[in-house]
């Protein structure tokens, strides 16, 4: 049995940053990783990834970015060797090729079997990712057996895919991205969309993650947010990290020869029926688009910037086809591929502790797990605040886990020490 103060679940970037923060406070702790350091980056994301976020985001607490195109957006590549080479910087005590496979209440904290090993922590912080599982619908249970059928986990690059039409399901980043890519690979895309979040790539010359930094949106805490299980179920903007800084939303994929249809429904028989909402929903994501640039120029305005800013402006209405169809035949040989790129979701399957919700969620407040004291998550959407959902934000989360997690060991062994006072004091002679 290995006998340490903290564990540490997941060397991604939100592990990394936390061991750090423990380090930091002399917390003597061992950051378990199935994989490699990165590991979600070297195996789950395909090879032409970029980053959304500009590269002066990219930064971990006590790591900025130090090269020279802050503005430029990393590939997958280059994010593997940021987080690797960030492991190294903060000495990080991480076991590789070792998963935890069940953590489970112990006296006095928690014991981890993680491989043929058992360890005993008093405290466990989860940073296993948001990502680990695609979530695709029941629907996919319908796609004739023809057809191949991909995640953004399992693809991989077009030349993977048979020849033919690909339909892609899911309009948010992944979605776009990929859409774009099959269809510069000269095959036909067909993408079925529903609610999204629509974002210039920039305004007002600057990149939109700049104005959703200097607008407060990303600061904003989660329990001063309005509708919290929205906000972290929000789908990821339709961005994509181009050294051009181009758009890729619908109607730059519409004029590129991507066909647009409504969000699938159902498949019945083999015939893949789409929503006829899609205009509705573009409407929805226009007006939240326009609800945001408004904020920034009234901001711009109030912190005296307009006169150095180029003005304001809007961008076209999404323009939907009216005869866009609301049904495909995916048994006439027209679709080869179909590619769910409709979100991720966590994998806390091998926790042994009651503190899932019933679908499969952590429940938690700010990180500070439900109902279990001394268990910790992190790297979750809106976790704390809406930078949690990026990369950046792991270095304010880490610093109020970590401080929390301090305060627990401290309260926890101040109980320990009156309770034994108490034994003493009261045992009979
Ligand atoms: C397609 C995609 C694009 C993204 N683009 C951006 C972007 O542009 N900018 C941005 O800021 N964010 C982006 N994100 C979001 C976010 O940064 C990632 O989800 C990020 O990987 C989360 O970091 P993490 O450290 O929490 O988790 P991960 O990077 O997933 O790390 C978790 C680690 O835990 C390990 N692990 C899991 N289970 C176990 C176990 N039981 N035992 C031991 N180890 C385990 C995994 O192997 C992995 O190494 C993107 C996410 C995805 C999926």
């Amino acid at each position: 049995m290995i006998q340490t103060t903290a564990v540490v679940v997941g060397a991604g970037h939100a592990g990394l940053a936390m061991s750090r923060r423990l380090t930091e406070r002399s917390i003597d702790h061992v950051v378990l990783e199935r994989g490699e350091v990165a590991n979600s980056w070297r195996t789950q994301r395909w090879p032409s990834l970029t980053l959304l976020t500009p590269n002066w985001q990219t930064r971990l607490p006590g790591h900025d970015y130090a090269g020279d195109d802050p503005d430029g957006f990393m590939p997958v590549a280059d994010v593997v060797a940021t987080i690797t080479l960030y492991a190294s910087l903060v000495g990080a005590p991480v076991c590789t090729g070792t998963g935890a496979h069940t953590v489970r209440a112990a006296p006095a904290g928690f014991q981890i079997r993680a491989n043929d090993d058992l360890l005993r922590a008093r405290a466990v912080v989860l940073a296993t990712g948001a990502c680990n599982l695609p979530a695709i619908p029941a629907a996919a249970c319908a796609v004739p057996a023809s057809i191949t059928t991909l995640s953004p986990l399992t693809y991989r690059d077009p030349g993977q895919l048979p020849d033919g039409g690909v339909l892609v399901v899911g309009a948010s980043a992944t979605g776009v991205q990929l859409a774009a890519e099959i269809h510069r690979s000269g095959r036909p895309v067909t993408l079925a969309v529903g609610e999204h979040v629509r974002l210039p790539r920039s305004y007002r010359g600057r990149d939109i993650f700049w104005w959703m930094q200097a607008t407060g949106l990303l600061a904003e805490r989660y329990d001063q947010v309005d509708d919290l299980t929205r906000a972290r179920h929000l789908p990821s903007p339709q961005l994509t990290g181009t050294p051009q800084a181009t758009m890729t939303d619908l109607n730059t994929l519409a004029a590129q020869g991507v066909r647009i249809v409504g969000r699938l429904g159902r498949i019945v028989d083999g015939v893949a029926q789409f929503s006829g909402s899609l205009a509705n929903v573009c409407v929805l994501a226009d007006l939240k688009m326009n609800r945001f640039l408004n904020r920034a120029d009234e901001w711009a305005t109030a912190s005296g910037l307009d006169g150095e800013l180029p003005p304001p402006h809007r961008f076209a209405p999404t323009r939907v086809d009216p005869r866009t169809p609301l049904e495909l035949d995916l048994t006439s040989g027209e679709i080869t591929t179909v590619l769910w790129a409709t979100g991720f979701r966590p994998d806390h399957s091998w926790l042994d502790i009651p503190v899932l919700d019933r679908t499969g969620h952590i429940r938690h407040d700010g990180g500070v797990v439900t109902g279990a004291p001394g268990l910790y998550v992190l790297g979750m959407p809106v976790l704390r605040t809406r930078a949690s959902t990026y990369i950046h934000g792991a270095g304010a989360d880490s610093a109020a886990l970590a401080g929390h997690l301090h305060s627990f060991l401290s309260s926890s062994t101040r109980a320990s020490r009156s309770t034994r006072g108490l034994t003493k004091k009261d045992a009979p002679s």
